[in-house]
């Protein structure tokens, strides 16, 4: 069996003070908090998970948000930059919303043929809306961005690396990418039939520094399998590579395994069931404090150490 990756399924982020983080993500990039639980590794800290409506893979964004956390730096051996999907038309939207909300953003630049958006979010993680018009998924509809303009999930992530060749070899030799395109120092890999959610991006910055991983950064990248037995032949040839990789996690929304990439990245390999639904009813996704079966005997004295967070109040903003 030779199966491909996906696409990607999500990437985690480092923030600083949840309620923050949910006032930028929810509020005014207008995602669908889609679960709030805790790190699983870390039960005194939050986990936030933001995407469309189901938090269909390829859409999901989450966050470890710890308060005063220490600022990271974005450079090589980093996911650097997130890269979200939105129609062609949508761009002086975006424009617009992110000049009321006081944002900056850099002048709208062309890149592979598509008009790309960069700011960045309250913790400096790098952000950028692609508008295009190839893509096929819809928009969450009852977020605080009217549906026509909604993002539509991961256009691409950027991989900074100071030497790009051994990682190229794993994408392409091992994970089933090709290479699509390549504008001045950055290369672009697609898998499956490509297209947004389904491309990465690798920066080749032999002369900047290296990134720290920390508030305002990538963590991790995961790429999307179909079950659990596709996981298993993943590890097996991730192993024969020599690269070091985890037994298989239980994420309680998807099984992972995580291994570092020739640059340093790290990656995670995530299946796409079960999803978002299996412990509370879609309608009222990411409302509840959710907790996995082992940590439920310790609600108490999780909830007394989290900080409390409230939504903000959806279609109640006019930008
Ligand atoms: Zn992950």
């Amino acid at each position: 069996m030779r199966d491909e990756i996906l696409g990607i399924h999500h990437v985690t982020a480092i923030a600083g003070d949840p309620q923050q983080n949910v006032n930028f993500y929810a509020g005014v990039l207008g995602l669908r908090l889609v679960k709030k639980t805790v790190n699983f590794d870390d039960p005194g800290t939050y986990h936030f998970y933001y995407g469309d409506e189901q938090g269909t893979p390829g859409t999901i964004l989450t966050f470890f948000p710890w308060r005063n956390v220490r600022r990271g730096r974005q450079g090589t051996g980093q996911a650097m930059t997130t890269s979200f999907s939105v129609p062609e038309a949508s761009l002086g939207y975006w424009i617009e919303r992110l000049t009321a909300h006081g944002i900056e953003y850099d002048k709208p630049v062309r890149r592979f043929d598509e008009q790309v958006l960069a700011f960045r979010d309250p913790d400096g993680l790098m952000l950028e809306v692609v508008a295009h018009s190839r893509e096929k998924r819809d928009g969450w509809e009852n977020g605080s961005v009217a549906g026509e303009h909604a993002l539509l999930g991961f256009h691409t992530v950027v991989l900074c690396l100071d030497s790009h060749v051994e990682t190229a070899k794993l994408l392409t030799e091992t994970m089933g990418f090709r290479q699509i395109a390549e504008e001045g120092n950055q290369y672009r890999y697609a898998v499956k039939e490509g297209g947004a959610g389904m491309q990465v991006d690798i920066r080749h910055a032999p002369d900047f520094w290296q990134g720290v991983v920390a508030g305002g950064t990538v963590h991790h990248v995961a790429w999307r399998t179909e079950s659990d037995d596709t996981q298993l032949a993943w590890r097996r040839r991730i192993a024969e590579l020599g690269l070091s990789v985890t037994t298989v996690q239980d994420r309680e929304y998807f099984h992972s395994i995580y291994f570092r990439e020739p640059g340093g990245i790290l990656f995670e390999i995530a299946t796409d069931p079960p999803g978002f639904a299996v412990d509370e009813p879609l309608e009222s996704l990411g409302t509840n404090l959710k907790l996995p079966p082992w940590l439920e005997s310790s609600r108490q004295r999780i909830e007394s150490v989290l900080p409390p967070v409230h939504l903000p109040e959806s279609k109640s903003e006019a930008a």
